[in-house]
């Protein structure tokens, strides 16, 4: 155990639930709620069962006034959370009960733990691996199944179970190119750097495919930026409220909701998308207008995916094949709306404008055609690039980094072998390219990057 001090806190989300929780970890766990706990048997916490439930009161003892019955869920370390012996109060769910109960722990001796603390010692503790304790934090913030999916996956340690070994393979190719700085014959450094590069080759196909799943992992994380644009009364309000209908996120606290634009989230086959509806902005005098479509030609170049609305009930206005213009090397969705009354307009006028990931009629009033951008989420996100066959999908923008960085150093090495170079300068990329991949599983341990993810985390994880 690095730390002797034992903390606490409250562990489930303020307000008024069924039950709260305080988590308390640490070499005192135990012997400090016994001290607030009253049951039927007197047999110290201690000495009852491991992973055991025990039913009581906590009691003050102070005053011997019973501040609430409860349930302590025990687990002695290092088979628990944090791998330190852990204790979890439940007791009812009103904010007084809890914040009352964690004031009466704190005053028997744990400290107040900061935020992320309890996963902070899981990793500290040797239990978690850096990504893992990430893993964490995404499964607590998931927008969508696929993203908790993928957060499930790296729990699960395989992201730094491939990395580790990526490194071991590294340390015996810097190992090997080192003997022959210490000899320095001719021919055995020739041989073995050019061993090196060979097997050097497969590693970085290796992480240059794991790369290639970022996107994806990114857009699975983060949910997919979804802009719509067409001209006004095309009925693009009327098709963001349609989706939203079926779809609505439940979480929709998206920031960066302007005065001009409207964002919603939803979720569809699982992934999240932020709606962006460039309405508002165009429906009113001319000038507003022109910077309306300045401003939808933004909002255009930084989506993922583009769903044009036309109305179908007159033939395309110029604006409107201007709009389809724009959206050239785009994934875009045309939907051709007002179906249910007109059909002014079919995909085959649509279709000299394209490629298009989809054109469909639809109409925004009764919702007929919209599952069409359930299929281009699926195709956009899971389709080009198979998810990595080991498993593991980067999604985390610092993995995404430090991957990036690692495969660079060793792109130079290799090319720095090939070119004859000394091996110092090699062996010294190689090291680094070593170093940045042990910062994505923590094991190459940077104080200020651990204490930086760490405060990530909210209260009680
Ligand atoms: P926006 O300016 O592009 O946001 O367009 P709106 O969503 O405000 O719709 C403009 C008008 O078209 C409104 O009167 C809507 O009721 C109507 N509208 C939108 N979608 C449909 C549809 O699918 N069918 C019909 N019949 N009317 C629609
Ligand atoms: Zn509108």
């Amino acid at each position: 155990m690095f730390t002797e001090d034992t903390i606490a806190a409250i562990a489930t989300a303020p307000g008024v639930g069924g039950v709260g929780i305080i988590r308390v970890s640490g070499a005192k766990a135990f012997p400090l709620v016994d001290a607030l706990f009253a049951g039927k048997s007197a047999v110290p916490l201690t000495e009852r069962p491991n992973r055991s439930i025990q039913y009581g009161r906590i009691v003050d003892p102070k005053t011997g006034r019973t501040v609430d019955e409860v349930l302590l869920l025990l687990m002695k370390g290092p088979h628990s959370y944090t791998a330190e012996d852990v204790i979890e109060i439940q007791c009812h769910g009103g904010p007084v009960v809890v914040r009352e109960l964690l004031r009466l722990v704190l005053s028997s001796g744990a400290r107040l733990a900061e935020p992320g603390e309890f996963t902070k010692r899981a990793f500290l503790n040797g239990r978690i691996d850096l990504t893992q304790a990430e893993a964490v934090i995404d499964i607590i913030e998931a927008n969508g199944e696929a993203a908790l999916g993928v957060a499930v996956g790296q729990l699960d340690g395989t992201l730094a179970t491939w990395i580790r070994r990526l490194r071991e393979e590294l340390l015996t190719m810097v190992a090997r190119l080192e003997v022959t700085i210490d000899y320095p014959e001719e021919d055995i450094e020739e041989v073995t750097t050019a061993e090196v590069a060979a097997s050097l080759t497969p590693i970085m196909a290796d992480m240059q495919h794991l790369l290639a799943t970022a996107k994806s992992g990114r857009m699975v994380r983060e949910g997919i930026t979804t802009a719509i644009v067409g001209r006004p009364n095309a009925g693009k309000s009327s098709l963001m409220n349609a989706l939203l209908r079926e779809n609505r996120a439940i979480v929709t606290d998206i920031p960066g909701t302007t005065r001009d634009t409207i964002e919603e989230g939803m979720t569809i086959e699982g992934i999240s998308l932020r709606l962006i509806d460039t309405a508002g902005i165009r429906d009113t005098e001319d000038i507003v207008e022109k910077l309306g479509v300045e401003r939808a030609k933004e909002y255009v170049s930084a989506a993922d995916i583009v769903i044009c609305v036309i109305d179908g009930s007159t033939a395309l206005s110029e604006e409107e094949k201007d709009i389809l213009e724009t959206l050239k090397g785009r994934t875009a969705v045309v939907f051709i709306n007002k179906a249910d009354i007109a059909t002014a307009i079919t995909a085959e006028d649509i279709a000299p404008y394209g490629p298009f990931a989809a054109v469909a009629a639809i109409s925004a009033a009764n919702g007929e055609g919209l599952d069409v951008l359930g299929h281009v989420v699926k195709e956009l996100v899971y389709g080009g690039e198979v998810q990595g066959d080991r498993g593991a999908m980067l999604s985390n923008i610092r993995h995404i980094n430090l991957m990036e960085t690692a495969l660079a150093l060793l792109t130079q090495a290799k090319e720095n072998l090939e070119a004859g170079l000394s091996v110092d300068f090699i062996v010294t990329d190689m090291r680094s390219a070593w170093e940045t991949l042990g910062d994505i599983t923590g094991d190459s341990l940077r104080e200020s990057m651990v204490d930086e993810l760490f405060s990530r985390f909210c209260l009680g994880k």
